[in-house]
């Protein structure tokens, strides 16, 4: 747990023998050591005059000596090589535990790096602040590093008794359509049963909504509401915040749900803090539960009280097991992709939330035809209870 493996810089003499030798034989056995010591380094010293190897950090191993100085287990920690439009790049991705400092984190990850004279700098995330904590990009000792930190999982709890013979169900939604029309064209050849988030407060929206429920397609109010402060996208014009009257939050879904008309359900736009607040969540689910439709919270953050709002009003609920794009990088979302299937099957059916990125949308039309015979794909009302 924790534990770092660290050689010594420079070669010890090894220590041998027993005890209660004649002191003679001992002083002839060091002046052996000795010799061989210097011959050692004669012959090494004149053979590499370069520094050795080991002088380079390994990128991952400083991560992993910060990461465990704040509590993070080594094994919650996995490095892969990748490679992006610029080439090959190590990704370092940290499985932070519960409580864990991610600022101090940042803080002293960027220290330690440049204390090799290497550079780390913090990158955007996607839907900041609850499950994807941070994102760290640069060079240390001359490789590509970026380095991501995930929240905490949400628990395995099996739903029910499910008969052994059927397959594990696996709802999949896109986040953030409206802004653009392709998406309706990039989202078709993919199964129906794929849903589909649009914010009521882009571009295009109602026209994207009815496109895509057109084809037959489960659509979601993707409602902004508002994450924990920090730089980045705000949830943009019409977000539900924290300390709004009930009256202005039911005002604030009616006009949401207005442009997105089509929607049999809702999920939440960030709201990394607004999900984390009782009152606002209680406006949210009285809102949505005249209509009769059901609330998917993103888990945005770890604290989120929404499924409990939401079950306290009678709304239909379901949460997300998995994000499948936090890096968007084929690799990466394959990966998530693998273990929404393998959460599925421990759990009988599982949510995963990935967005409307080109690359999302392509690694989906690749994999999901094998997966076809592991789980069945539904859509996520089917998951809501
Ligand atoms: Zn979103």
């Amino acid at each position: 747990m924790g534990r770092r493996s660290r050689k010594p810089p420079s070669a010890r003499g090894t220590r041998r023998g027993g005890t209660g030798r004649p002191s003679a034989l001992r002083v002839a056995a060091a002046l052996v050591l000795l010799g061989a010591g210097v011959a050692l380094v004669i012959v090494f010293g004149r053979r590499t005059p370069r520094p050795a190897p080991e002088a380079v950090p390994d990128p991952a191993e400083v991560v992993r000596a910060v990461a465990s100085r704040l509590g993070c287990a080594s094994e919650r920690i996995t490095v892969e090589r990748v490679s992006d439009r610029e080439g090959a790049l190590s990704s370092v991705t940290v499985h932070a535990p519960a409580g864990f400092k991610v600022q101090r984190f940042e803080l002293e990850l960027e220290a330690a790096v440049h204390n090799l004279a290497g550079r780390l700098a913090r990158q955007p995330l996607t839907e900041g602040g609850g499950y994807g904590l941070a994102r760290l990009e640069g060079v240390v000792a001359g490789q590509r590093v970026r380095v991501v930190v995930l929240g905490e999982e949400p628990p395995v709890t099996p739903k029910g008794v499910r008969p052994p013979q059927a397959r594990p169900r696996l709802a999949i939604v896109l986040d953030d359509a409206g802004a653009s029309r392709g998406v309706v064209e990039e989202i078709a050849p993919l199964p129906r049963e794929v849903a589909v988030a649009v914010l009521p407060n882009a571009a295009h929206s109602a026209e994207v909504a009815r496109a895509l429920a057109a084809q037959g397609r489960e659509i979601l109010l993707h409602m902004p509401m508002q994450p924990v402060g920090g730089p980045g996208p705000g949830p943009g014009d019409g977000a539900i915040q924290v300390g709004l009257t009930r009256d202005e939050i039911g005002a604030r879904v009616a006009r949401a749900l207005a442009v997105v008309a089509e929607a049999r359900g809702v999920n939440n736009h960030m709201g990394s803090l607004a999900t984390t607040d009782m009152p606002t969540m209680r406006a949210v689910m009285a809102a949505l539960a005249n209509r009769k439709l059901f609330f998917l919270d993103s888990r945005t953050s770890t604290a989120t009280v929404a499924e409990q709002a939401a079950r306290d009003a009678g709304v239909p609920t379901l949460r997300r097991d998995v994000f499948l794009d936090v890096v968007s990088e084929p690799d990466a979302v394959r990966r998530a992709l693998q273990q929404a299937v393998a959460r599925a099957r421990g759990n009988g059916s599982a949510v995963a939330i990935g967005h409307v990125h080109p690359i999302t949308i392509e690694v989906l039309m690749q994999e999901l035809p094998a997966l076809a015979h592991e789980v069945k794909l539904v859509p996520p009302s089917q998951l809501a209870d």
